[in-house]
C-alpha cells in the first residue's frame, strides 16, 4: 500500500473517531444501553399526571419537553412552536414538513451537545419515569400489508398445504384497509372479543357466538405518513422517503377463530378490528438511515413501478415476550430485514392507482417472521396452528393468549451508546365480557 494512502486512511480514521466522540457526547448522562441515544430522538406526546398534553423527545432516561423548549425560544418563533407542541397529537407538527421537523431535531441535538449543562436544562428536561405517554398521532387511515414471505408461506401452509403462496404474492405487496379507530397506545388493555366461531366438532359450517379461544398477536412495524398527496397522483418508490415521517412497533391483535370463519371472500374484518397497539415513540426515518440494509432478492423481478435500487430495508431487531404473573419469557426474535416488500414498495403500490395519503396515515408491515421457528411473529405460527405448546418460564404452556397475559414487543437498531430503539409496546388481555351469548 503506498505510504501516502496509508497516511490518508489514518487521518480519515482519526477524523471519524473524533466525529464519533462529538456525536456521542452530551452533558446529559445517557445510559449506554438506552434505546434513546443522541442519534435517535424519537417523538411522542405525554403528560405528567395532570392531563396537560405536550410533545416530547426521548433521550436516555429523560424527555425533552418540546413545549417548554419552545417557550424558552430554542426553535425561534416562540408562540408558533408552543402552540404546535401543546396539541394533543403530533399531526400538525409532522405536517410542517421535513425541512422544519429536521431543523427542530438538529436544534435539540445541538442543545444536548453543548459544552456544559445549560441553565435552562431543568425547565426543559422531564424524568421519563414520571411521564404518561398517550397516542402520539391521530390516524385518519390504516392499512395493513402482508409483506413477510416467511409469514405468508407459514400461514398459507396451514390453510392451503398444497398451495401456500398465492400467485399474486411475489408480484405485489398484498394488503387490506384496516380500522383506524381501534389503534391504541402501549399499555391499553385489550378485551378478548366475541364473535362467530366454528366450534371444534360442531355441525359443519354452523357457527356459534362465543368469546374467541384463539387470541393472538402479530409482530409488525408501521410507518406514519408525514406528507399529504393529492388524489390521482401516485407516489413513486423514489419519492417514498419524503412521505414517510417515522416508524413505530405495531401489534396487530388477531382472533384466529373469528378470522378463519369470516375472511373469505373479502379478507380480515372483526378478527382484527377490535384493537391494534403501537409503541408511543415515533422514530424519525432520518435516525434509521445508518441502519439501512439490502432487501431479500425479489424473484420474479418486480414490475417497473415497484423496481428499487440501493438499501431499501432496515436492520431492526425485534423481540416478543409473554409476561404472566411476575415471569417473562422471550417467545420470538425476528428482524425487519426479513421483509420481502420494502416500505417504499408498499407506498408506491398503495398509491399507484391514484389513492391519496393523509398526514398520520399508518401503514403496517404485516407479521414479520424470520426463517427459523424461533423467529416467527405470531402464536399461530409459533404453535403451528395450535398443534404445539409453547413453554413459558413459569412452567405453564400456551397455544394462544390467556386472560391476564401481557404481550410485550421491543425493537431496536444499532449497538450500545448509539442505539436507535423504539422502546416497547405492551398490552394485557382482559377476560371477555360475560354479557354476550
Ligand atoms: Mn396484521
Amino acid at each position: 500500500m503506498p505510504a501516502y494512502f496509508l497516511q490518508e486512511t489514518l487521518k480519515y480514521a482519526d477524523i471519524c473517531c473524533a466525529l464519533n466522540k462529538y456525536l456521542m457526547h452530551s452533558w446529559l448522562s445517557i445510559p449506554s444501553e438506552s434505546d434513546f441515544s443522541l442519534q435517535n430522538l424519537p417523538y411522542g406526546v405525554f403528560h405528567l399526571g395532570d392531563g396537560r398534553l405536550r410533545a416530547g423527545m426521548a433521550i436516555g432516561d429523560h424527555i425533552i419537553d418540546l413545549a417548554a423548549a419552545s417557550e424558552l425560544g430554542l426553535f425561534g418563533k416562540k408562540r408558533f412552536f408552543y402552540k404546535i407542541f401543546t396539541q394533543s397529537t403530533l399531526n400538525d407538527f409532522i405536517a410542517l414538513g421535513k425541512p422544519v421537523t429536521n431543523r427542530v431535531r438538529k436544534k435539540v441535538q445541538d442543545w444536548l451537545r453543548l459544552e456544559q449543562r445549560p441553565d435552562n436544562a431543568a425547565q426543559i428536561l422531564v424524568n421519563r419515569a414520571e411521564a404518561q405517554m398517550v397516542m402520539p398521532i391521530r390516524v385518519p387511515n390504516y392499512t395493513d400489508f402482508y409483506s413477510s414471505i416467511e409469514h405468508a408461506t407459514n400461514v398459507g401452509k396451514m390453510f392451503r398445504p398444497d398451495n401456500p403462496l398465492l400467485p399474486n404474492w411475489r408480484w405485489l405487496p398484498v394488503g387490506y384497509h384496516g380500522r383506524a379507530s381501534s389503534i391504541v397506545v402501549s399499555g391499553t388493555p385489550i378485551r378478548r372479543p366475541h364473535g362467530q366461531i366454528l366450534p371444534p366438532g360442531g355441525a359443519p359450517d354452523t357457527p356459534v357466538f362465543a368469546a374467541s379461544r384463539q387470541l393472538d398477536f402479530e409482530l409488525e412495524m408501521a410507518f406514519i405518513i408525514g406528507k399529504e398527496s393529492p388524489l390521482g397522483t401516485p407516489i413513486t418508490v423514489e419519492q417514498a422517503d419524503e412521505y414517510i415521517f417515522g416508524l413505530v412497533i405495531f401489534n396487530d391483535w388477531s382472533a384466529r377463530d373469528i378470522q378463519r370463519w369470516e375472511y373469505v371472500p373479502l379478507g380480515p374484518f372483526l378478527g382484527k378490528n377490535f384493537g391494534s397497539s403501537i409503541s408511543p415513540w415515533i422514530v424519525p426515518l432520518e435516525a434509521l438511515k445508518p441502519h439501512r440494509v439490502k432487501s431479500p432478492k425479489q424473484q420474479p423481478e418486480p414490475l417497473p413501478y415497484l423496481a428499487t435500487k440501493g438499501l431499501q430495508n432496515y436492520d431492526i431487531h425485534l423481540e416478543v415476550s409473554l409476561l404472566h404473573g411476575d415471569q417473562s419469557t422471550v417467545i420470538s426474535r425476528s428482524n425487519t430485514r426479513y421483509l420481502y416488500w420494502s416500505m417504499a414498495q408498499q407506498l408506491a403500490h398503495h398509491t399507484v392507482n391514484g389513492c391519496n395519503v393523509q398526514v398520520g396515515d399508518m401503514m403496517a408491515s404485516g407479521t414479520i417472521s424470520g426463517p427459523t421457528p424461533g423467529s416467527f411473529g405470531s402464536l399461530l405460527e409459533l404453535s403451528w396452528g395450535g398443534k404445539h405448546e409453547i413453554a413459558l418460564s413459569d412452567g405453564t404452556v400456551r397455544k394462544f393468549l390467556e386472560d391476564g397475559d401481557t404481550l410485550r414487543m421491543r425493537a431496536w437498531a444499532g449497538a450500545a451508546d448509539r442505539k436507535v430503539g423504539f422502546g416497547q409496546v405492551e398490552g394485557t388481555v382482559l377476560p371477555a365480557h360475560d354479557t354476550a351469548g
